[in-house]
């Protein structure tokens, strides 16, 4: 049998040949597939503007700067997530303020507001494995104490929250393209802004600072990165962007056939809800209660060929977060979800027969 990862990117061939044409072309660089692929990009998200990006985490950091969030700032973000939502927070030089998640494993709305401080300056929520944070309260909650958003939308492209696509309405939404993701540019990321005043600023920050006047002529007035993503990479995009709404669908049927087929008792399975693109399938299994840990079921799980990720260990006892004073106990839905959770295979070239093959290893290992 074959070795089932827990996550596969489907690239057609039709994507191959184009990604050749490209380098054929003697364009590689920013040029004409980047800007379709902004343009695709902006049309998906029903017209928003949309600059794309090497990373989301440069897209996440770009963001926060064009806020001029920094120094003597605080950013509140969820105690669980990938290291790369609280990291910008501090390469910008901002402190992140965690907030644990609740049992949608989503940012607390409930205790967002007693987080928030003189020196908060915006909230950087994370829709987890593609269900989508309430952004009706999150933005009523935002706009009541004057704060920006940065959506971190790493695992949400497709996603909607009540018939609207995540990153077509709000502040500022960040997606990931990399290979894990729902769809990916190799690696790549996007940001979809609301405020046009932002847009130059934006281009600055992502490149070098640089500005043109109308004669042509160059200048700098701010020390940009340098975060624009290459044609051969937004052609891969496009032909993803294609095949998006497609994998998101068979990413729900699989998901429905891993609730049907789920054996093993005692494990929390995650919440399901409306507008859900499932980034990825991670129940909670509570090792301990087994009696085995969870370095001990990877390596079984392994040994019947099927991988297991895990996403994420809480952030908040990372060492670099216990040095801004953080200690075991402060999340405690973070903590459980950072010790029980597995991530177990999902992708859209899987079959349904995949996912009964590995609720039954599941099963087994754990008997
Ligand atoms: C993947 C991911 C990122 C970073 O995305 P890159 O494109 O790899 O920089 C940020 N936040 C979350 C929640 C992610 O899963």
């Amino acid at each position: 049998m074959d070795y089932l990862p827990f996550t596969r990117p489907s690239i057609d061939e039709e994507t191959i040949a184009g990604v050749a044409e490209v380098l054929r072309s003697g364009w590689l660089a920013t040029g004409p597939n980047v800007a379709k692929f902004e343009s695709r990009l902006s049309e998906y998200l029903g017209g928003r503007q949309v600059k794309s990006f090497t990373s989301a985490t440069g897209a996440l950091e770009v963001a926060l700067q064009v806020c001029d969030i920094g120094e003597g700032d605080e950013v509140i973000t969820p105690a669980m997530s990938f290291t790369a939502t609280p990291n910008v927070i501090m390469r910008v030089g901002a402190r992140p303020v965690f907030v644990d998640v609740d049992s949608s494993r989503n940012l607390d709305l409930d205790r967002v507001e007693d987080a928030i401080t003189e020196k908060t300056r915006a909230i950087m929520p994370v829709h987890f494995a593609g269900l989508p944070v309430d952004c009706d309260r999150l933005y009523e909650i935002a706009k009541r104490h004057g704060l920006r958003v940065i959506e971190d939308a790493a695992h949400a492209i497709g996603s909607e929250f009540r018939g609207k696509k995540i990153g077509s309405f709000g502040d500022l939404v960040s997606f990931s393209f990399h290979p894990n993701k729902n769809m990916t540019t190799i690696e790549g990321g996007a940001l979809s802004f609301a405020n046009p005043e932002e847009s130059a600023k934006l281009d600055k920050l992502r490149f070098h600072g640089i500005s043109k006047d109308e004669q042509g002529n160059m200048d700098v007035d701010l020390p940009g990165g340098k975060y624009n993503l290459s044609d051969v990479a937004a052609r891969v995009g496009i032909g993803q962007l294609e095949k998006l709404d497609s994998f998101n669908e068979k990413r729900r049927k699989l998901v429905n056939r891993y609730f049907e087929c789920w054996k093993a008792e005692g494990c929390e399975l995650p919440s399901r809800g409306e507008g859900h693109t499932w980034h990825m399938f991670a129940p909670l299994i509570p090792f301990e209660k087994f009696g085995i840990s969870r370095s001990e079921f990877i390596r079984k799980m392994h040994e019947k060929k099927i991988g297991v990720g895990v996403h994420y260990p809480a952030l908040h006892l990372f060492s670099l977060y216990r040095e801004l004073g953080y200690r075991e106990g402060d999340f405690p839905h973070a903590e459980k979800i950072g010790r029980e959770t597995v991530t177990l295979p999902l992708f859209p070239m899987m079959e349904e027969e995949d996912v009964e093959r590995v609720c039954e290893a599941v099963s087994e290992v754990l008997s």
